[in-house]
Formats: C-alpha cells, sequence, structure tokens
C-alpha cells in the first residue's frame, strides 16, 4: 500500500467501571472526527432495552452501541481509514511498562491484573475482547495508566513491609494517571520553550480522581497513588492517605467488613465525605453560603496537596514548574492559590490576576518574582492513547 493510502484514523477506546468514552481521531491532522460516552452500564432500564438513557446490560452491550453511533455517522468500525484501536487499561503491573500491541497473550497478561484493579480491568478486558471480535485483522494497542511510573526508583516504589510478603502478592507503589502525565510533562515542557528532558516538574493532575506526581527530566520519579490509586491526595469520594490502623480499627472496634471500609474509603470519602458533595463547583458554592463543612473539605483537600508540593520538591531538589491539569486543577483558581499560598520560601509565587484568567490553553499563572513556574496545562488523555497507539500500529 502506498504512503498516501495508508489509514490515519485511530479509535480510542476508555472503558471504565460503568461508562465507555470513545473518541476517534484522524492522526494525519491529529483532527477529532467524533466521541461520546455510553453511561450508567449496568443499570439497564426496563424490558431489556437498550437504546434511550435506560442504560445498558453491560460493557459489551455498551461497546456495540459504540459501534453502532459510529456506523450512523459513517465511520463505522468496518472502514478501511480505521488504522487502529487504542485501548486505556488502568493496570499494567511490572509487566506492562510500554504501549503493547494486543496479542491473545497479552489479554491473558491483563487478565491476570485483575486483582490489583478489580473494578477497572475487566471493563478494560472486556473493551478489548469486542473490539478484537469487531475488527480481528485490526492492530489494537493498550495503552496502560501505570505504565509511565515504572521509571520510579525502588526507594519511592517500595512500601517498608516485609519483602517477601509485598512480592507474593505484588504489593509496591505502581502509580495511576500515567497517561496524563505522559502528555502534560511534555506540554509543560514546551509552554516553558525547554525540552522535557531539560525540566523538573511537579504534576498536581486533579479531576475526580487527584495525583500529584514528580517529574524528573521528563521521567517520574515519584507519585503519590499507590498499589491502588487510593493512595496521596484527597480526592472527589477517595480519602487518600489514612493512617493504615484506621482499617483495623474500623474492623475490630467498628464492625465493619473489609468490602464496607473499601466502599467508605474509595467512594464515601474525600470532598464528599467531608463537604457533602464530591464536585468541587459545588464545594466552591457551598463555601460561599458560609457552610462550614464545605470550608473544610477545602481546607483539608488543598493542605494536602501543599504537603506532597512540599515532598516533591524534596525529592526533586531542583522544580522549574508546578503543573496544574485535569478538571479541578485546569479550572479551580481557588485550590491553586490556596494551594500554593505562602510557598515563597520554595519560590514558588502565584500571580492572583493570572491566577484568575480563564482559558482553554496551556499558560503560566506565576508571577515575574516567582523562580518556579506555575502552569496551568490542560490534559488530553485520548490524543495520547492516539499517538502511542497509531506509533505501534505504524510499526
Ligand atoms: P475525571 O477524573 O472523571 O476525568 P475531570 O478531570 O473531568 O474528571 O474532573 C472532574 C472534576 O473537575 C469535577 O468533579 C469537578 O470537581 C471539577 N471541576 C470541573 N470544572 C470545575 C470548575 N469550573 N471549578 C472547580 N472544579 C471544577
Amino acid at each position: 500500500m502506498s504512503e498516501a493510502a495508508r489509514p490515519t484514523r485511530v479509535l480510542v477506546l476508555n472503558s471504565g467501571s460503568s461508562s465507555v468514552k470513545y473518541q476517534l481521531l484522524d492522526m494525519a491532522d491529529q483532527s477529532r472526527l467524533a466521541s461520546g460516552v455510553v453511561e450508567r452500564i449496568g443499570e439497564k432500564g426496563d424490558a431489556g432495552r437498550e437504546g434511550g438513557d435506560d442504560g445498558v446490560a453491560d460493557h459489551a452491550a455498551a461497546l456495540r452501541r459504540v459501534a453502532g453511533e459510529l456506523a450512523g455517522r459513517g465511520l463505522g468500525l468496518d472502514s478501511p481509514e480505521l488504522a487502529a484501536v487504542g485501548h486505556r487499561v488502568v493496570h499494567g503491573g511490572t509487566r506492562f511498562t510500554g504501549p503493547t500491541l494486543i496479542t491473545d497473550e497479552v489479554v491473558a497478561g491483563i487478565e491476570e491484573l485483575v486483582p490489583l484493579a478489580p473494578l477497572h480491568n475487566p471493563a478494560n478486558i472486556t473493551g478489548i475482547k469486542v473490539a478484537r471480535e469487531l475488527r480481528p485483522d485490526l492492530p489494537q494497542v493498550a495503552v496502560f495508566d501505570t505504565a509511565f511510573h515504572a521509571t520510579i526508583p525502588e526507594a519511592a516504589a517500595r512500601y517498608a513491609i516485609d519483602t517477601a510478603t509485598a512480592d507474593r502478592h505484588g504489593i509496591r507503589r505502581y502509580g495511576f494517571h500515567g497517561t496524563s502525565n505522559a502528555y502534560v510533562s511534555r506540554a509543560a515542557a514546551a509552554l516553558l520553550g525547554r525540552e522535557p528532558s531539560e525540566v523538573n516538574l511537579i504534576v498536581l493532575h486533579l479531576g475526580n480522581g487527584a495525583s500529584a506526581t514528580a517529574v524528573r527530566g521528563g521521567v517520574s520519579v515519584d507519585t503519590s497513588m499507590g498499589l491502588t490509586p487510593l493512595e496521596g491526595l484527597v480526592m472527589g469520594t477517595r480519602s487518600g492517605d489514612v493512617d493504615p490502623a484506621v482499617v483495623f480499627h474500623l474492623a475490630r472496634v467498628g464492625g465493619m467488613g473489609t468490602d464496607e471500609i473499601d466502599t467508605l474509603l474509595n467512594k464515601r470519602s474525600g470532598l464528599l465525605g467531608l463537604g457533602g458533595v464530591n464536585d468541587m463547583r459545588e464545594i466552591g458554592r457551598r463555601m460561599a453560603e458560609g457552610d462550614e463543612r464545605a470550608q473544610l473539605a477545602f481546607d483539608v483537600y488543598v493542605h494536602r496537596l501543599r504537603r506532597y508540593v512540599g515532598a516533591f520538591t524534596a525529592v526533586l531538589g531542583r522544580v522549574d514548574a508546578v503543573v496544574f491539569t485535569a478538571g479541578v486543577g485546569e479550572n479551580s483558581a481557588a485550590v491553586r492559590a490556596a494551594a500554593l499560598a505562602g510557598l515563597d520560601g520554595l519560590g514558588i509565587v502565584v500571580d492572583p490576576v493570572r491566577n484568575a484568567v480563564r482559558g482553554s490553553a496551556g499558560r503560566l499563572v506565576s508571577a515575574e518574582s516567582s523562580r518556579v513556574a506555575v502552569a496551568v496545562v490542560p490534559t488530553d488523555e485520548e490524543l495520547e492513547i492516539a499517538r502511542d497507539t497509531y506509533a505501534l500500529a505504524r510499526g
């Protein structure tokens, strides 16, 4: 096939625990041809209907709906212009440390990692299986959320527990949000007019899930999420760091079961647990009305952020930029200002006027006097997955 006739479109599938997001990109010009989301998987409504707003039965049905939506727009999976399918996969363990061309053996490898990501990897696997059934001839690529953190040195990746026990159960810091970190690190370096290899960054990915990552010369050297995405920062519904003995205490004294505690820490904590709502916009609205719970949630959230900025400043030694990304990081000037307030001793000074300007492009919000740049960089995980997928599919 001549160069000009080679297909350039990549379908990116992000199969979450209760939703499937998709984007179709043309890598010839990185344009977005279609995007959408099928939500409320597993909440199917009456009479087994798969249409409308009733949700869908399972991930296989959701994938079939995605295929149907694309076909309805003349962009079906059978299109010869489709070059590859890229799948976001949450957990790659220690085995998958980069984008991987999917084979039966790779699917089996991702299946073996289900105990480490019981909510996410099964959904990812279903996405892969259905897409492979629909287009067995097409290259399909797995892009792992953990992969960017494979470079974290042992001193930061190891928990200080008995080594044999830890190794038997695969217990170590894996880290997540890797695809976002990879994209944002390069974009932040470009914003600074430097090569990624030249800059040290603290990347704060603050979405519903939230993580801090220390990036030295384009490479992750420490991150706040650990064995699972529960550790580290305060999140929408996750607690982030707690004393592990809280778990024993809740079991022994509170009489709670393992699953109940899991649900408490993952689904009923964070902003929701403290402030009554998981959305930072609503926390802001309630704070403005004098709601003390919302204020406390905000204060705990920014205190934890500040702690990690300090810790990762020490890990990196020299920081060129603190980079905010994802829903809260890109949109909440209040969080950015509060998290970095009083850090001029670390060379970090936010400019209140620049910080208040809203925008969708990458921008600096630090003061001229700030030794460390403070940047807001919109993340684009789908584009990063599409790039990785296309590069591997083309060979
Ligand atoms: P996900 O982690 O699900 O990909 P996002 O990165 O889209 O999530 O972040 C979603 C969160 O971003 C919302 O729950 C909300 O708290 C926050 N958010 C979005 N817009 C704003 C805003 N204008 N101000 C403050 N927070 C916002």
